[in-house]
C-alpha cells in the first residue's frame, strides 16, 4: 500500500507546486495599459512548461516584477507584439541583465528576442553584443519556441501589432495583445482553452479609442471564438475594474478573471 500512496502524494505535490512538466505555469507580471499604477507593471505574462520561461511582453515594470517570480538568468526568451513603450520599456534593461548574470558566470548564451519588423521599430536595438539575440517573427509564418507551437494574427492596432497563440502539450492560449474588434482574432482564437484579451475600455466607450476594446467587445471575442477561459488586461486607469469583469460576464458563457501581478493559472492538470 505505501508505495501507491506515496507515487500519488508526490504527482499531488507537483500540482499544487506548479512543477509538474505536463503543466503550464501562467504568472501575470501586470496588467496595465499605457503606464504602471504604483508597485505594479504594464501588461505582461510569463509562460512557463518543460522548465522553459517564455516571457509575454516587456513594458514599464515587467523586470522587477518578473525577478519575484524567476532569476531573472533563468529567462529561456521573450516575446513581443508590438513596439508601443507599453510593451517594451524595460528591454535596455533587460539586456544589462543578461550582460550582469553572463559577467557573474550564471548565463552563457544570448536570451532570444522575438519580435516582428514591420513598420516603424526597435527591431534592430533588440540585439545586444552576445547578450540579448533579436528573431523576426512574420504574421503567416509559425515558430516552436521551446515547447511551444507560436502562431501569430496581426491585430487592428494604432501600430503594427501581432496577436500569439502557444499551443503546448496540453493547452492552447491566445494573446490578443494590443487590438480594436477584429473578426480575423475570432478565427485565430478558435476553441482556444484560454484567451488573454485587452480591456482597455468600458462598454459605453466602444469606439471612443482607435485600436483598442472595450471590455464587453472582450466578451463577445471570446464568446464568439469559443474560447473556455477569458483573462482581461491591458485596464485603464479609472473607474472600477470589477466593472470590466462583469460586463464581459454579460456576453460570455466560460469564466472571466481579472489580470493582477503575480496571479498564477496553472493549466494543463488532467488528474484533478
Ligand atoms: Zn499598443
Amino acid at each position: 500500500m505505501s508505495t501507491p500512496r506515496r507515487g500519488i502524494w508526490i504527482i499531488l505535490k507537483k500540482k499544487q507546486d506548479g512543477r509538474n512538466d505536463d503543466n503550464v505555469k501562467l504568472t501575470c507580471l501586470g496588467c496595465w495599459g499605457a503606464y504602471p499604477a504604483g508597485g505594479s507593471a504594464n501588461s505582461s505574462f510569463l509562460l512557463e512548461e518543460e522548465q522553459f520561461y517564455l516571457l509575454v511582453d516587456c513594458g514599464s515594470g515587467v523586470l522587477s516584477q518578473l525577478g519575484k517570480v524567476i532569476p531573472i538568468e533563468s529567462l529561456s526568451a521573450l516575446i513581443l507584439s508590438h513596439y508601443h513603450h507599453d510593451h517594451v520599456a524595460d528591454i535596455g534593461c533587460l539586456q544589462y541583465a543578461m550582460l550582469i548574470q553572463n559577467q557573474l558566470g550564471k548565463r552563457d548564451k544570448p536570451l532570444p528576442i522575438y519580435a516582428h519588423g514591420e513598420g516603424e521599430n526597435l527591431f534592430h536595438t533588440l540585439s545586444y553584443k552576445h547578450y540579448t539575440e533579436a528573431r523576426r517573427i512574420f504574421a503567416e509564418q509559425a515558430i516552436q519556441i521551446g515547447p511551444w507551437k507560436v502562431e501569430f494574427c496581426p491585430t487592428r492596432h494604432t501600430a503594427y501589432c501581432l496577436a500569439v497563440k502557444f499551443t503546448g502539450n496540453n493547452h492552447t492560449l491566445v494573446y490578443t495583445a494590443d487590438t480594436g474588434w477584429s473578426d480575423e482574432l475570432i478565427d485565430f482564437a478558435k476553441g482556444a482553452d484560454t484567451m488573454i484579451c485587452e480591456s482597455s475600455l468600458y462598454k459605453d466607450q466602444k469606439d471612443l479609442v482607435q485600436g483598442h476594446m472595450t471590455a464587453a467587445e472582450a466578451g463577445e471575442l471570446a464568446e464568439k471564438a469559443g474560447v473556455k477561459q477569458l483573462i482581461l488586461t491591458h485596464f485603464p486607469h479609472y473607474g472600477n475594474q470589477q466593472e470590466l469583469q462583469e460586463q464581459a460576464e454579460e456576453v460570455f458563457s466560460g469564466s472571466v478573471e481579472l489580470a493582477k501581478e503575480q496571479k498564477i493559472w496553472i493549466f494543463g492538470n488532467t488528474l484533478l
